[in-house]
C-alpha cells in the first residue's frame, strides 16, 4: 500500500477524484504531553496534547483519527514499534486503545474531543487526566477520502462524530453548502462550538430521531452524505441513501459493545 506523499494524494482526490478512495499515510507512534483540558460542554472534554513528538504529524482529512493507547491495568505502557513499511508492529496481545478524531492539529499541538459517558475505558481515563500527563497516540493511518467537489454535503452524526463535522466546517470551502444533523443525548450538548457559515444549516435532534430528520433533507446525486455515530442510529439511512446519493457510513460505536470496530 502506498503511504508516500499523502498530502498530495489527498488533495488530488479531493479536487479531481471520483468515488471513495482509501488514502493511506505513514503511521507513526507519538508520545505527547497534556497541555490543557477544557469541557467545551459538560459531556465533551477537549484534551490538548503538545510536544515535539507531534513534529511531522500527518492529517489531511476532517475525519482523520488516532488511536489513544492506554497502559495495562498494572501501569505498564506497551507501545507498537514503527517498521520499514511506514506502519506499526503491535505487541501481542495489543495494548488497549480507542479511536479519536483529530479535531485540530497546529504545529506541536493537537486537540482531541472526548464524549464523556458512563462505563468507558477512554472516557473514564480522560476525565482523570492532568496537565503534564503523558499520552501515547498511534496514527492517523489515513482515511477514506471523497471528492470535495459536490454541490452539497449532508452530515448525519452524533456527538462522537461532531469533532469531524466541526473540522469540516472550518476547513472546507466557504462556498459549499451543507446540512448538519446532530443526534444528542443531553440538552447541554448543543452548546458545542461550531463555526457559523452562510450556507450551512445545523439541526440538533434527540437520540432516536437522526434518521427521520435526515430523510426530510435534500438527497440527490449532487449531495454527499457522511454518516457516522452509533451504529444502529445510522443503520436506517443505509438502504435509504443507496438509491439516492453518494455516501460514506462509519459506525463509530455501538450501544452495549466495548471498542466497537467496523
Ligand atoms: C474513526 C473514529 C473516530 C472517532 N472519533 C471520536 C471522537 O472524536 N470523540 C469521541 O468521543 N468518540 C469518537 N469515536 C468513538 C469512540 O471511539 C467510541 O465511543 C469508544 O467506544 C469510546 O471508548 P470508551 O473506552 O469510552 O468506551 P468502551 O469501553 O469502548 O465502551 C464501554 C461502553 O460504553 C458504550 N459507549 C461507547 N461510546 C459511547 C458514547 N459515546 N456514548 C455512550 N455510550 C458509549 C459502549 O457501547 C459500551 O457499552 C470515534 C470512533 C471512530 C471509529
Amino acid at each position: 500500500m502506498n503511504r508516500e506523499n499523502p498530502a498530495e494524494r489527498t488533495a488530488l482526490h479531493h479536487t479531481q477524484g471520483t468515488g471513495i478512495e482509501r488514502i493511506a499515510y505513514p503511521i507513526g507512534i507519538r508520545t505527547t504531553t497534556v497541555a490543557a483540558l477544557e469541557y467545551v460542554t459538560p459531556y465533551m472534554l477537549r484534551v490538548t496534547l503538545e510536544g515535539p513528538g507531534l513534529d511531522g504529524f500527518h492529517t489531511y482529512q476532517f475525519d482523520d483519527h488516532v488511536r489513544v493507547i492506554f497502559p495495562d491495568p498494572d501501569g505498564t505502557l506497551r507501545l507498537p514499534v514503527p517498521n520499514e513499511h511506514l506502519m506499526l508492529n503491535w505487541p501481542h496481545p495489543p495494548p488497549r486503545s480507542r479511536k479519536y478524531t483529530v479535531r485540530r492539529y497546529a504545529g506541536r499541538e493537537l486537540d482531541l474531543d472526548f464524549v464523556i459517558h458512563p462505563g468507558g475505558l477512554a472516557s473514564t481515563w480522560a476525565v482523570q487526566l492532568q496537565p503534564g500527563d503523558e499520552v501515547a497516540i498511534a496514527g492517523p493511518p489515513g482515511a477514506k477520502s471523497f471528492p470535495q467537489t459536490y454541490a452539497h454535503y449532508l452530515f448525519a452524526v452524533d456527538t462522537t462524530a461532531l469533532p469531524a463535522a466541526a473540522r469540516w466546517l472550518e476547513e472546507s470551502s466557504d462556498d459549499v453548502s451543507a446540512d448538519l444533523v446532530i443526534e444528542h443525548d443531553h440538552p447541554e450538548e448543543p452548546a458545542y462550538p461550531l463555526a457559523k457559515r452562510a450556507d450551512v444549516t445545523i439541526t440538533w435532534v434527540p437520540r432516536g430521531q437522526l434518521a427521520p430528520a435526515v430523510q426530510q433533507l435534500r438527497a440527490d446525486p449532487s449531495t454527499f452524505l457522511f454518516a457516522a455515530g452509533e451504529a444502529d442510529s445510522i443503520k436506517p439511512l443505509r438502504p435509504w441513501s443507496k438509491p439516492r446519493l453518494p455516501h460514506l457510513f462509519t459506525g463509530y460505536w455501538k450501544q452495549g459493545q466495548t471498542d466497537h470496530d467496523e
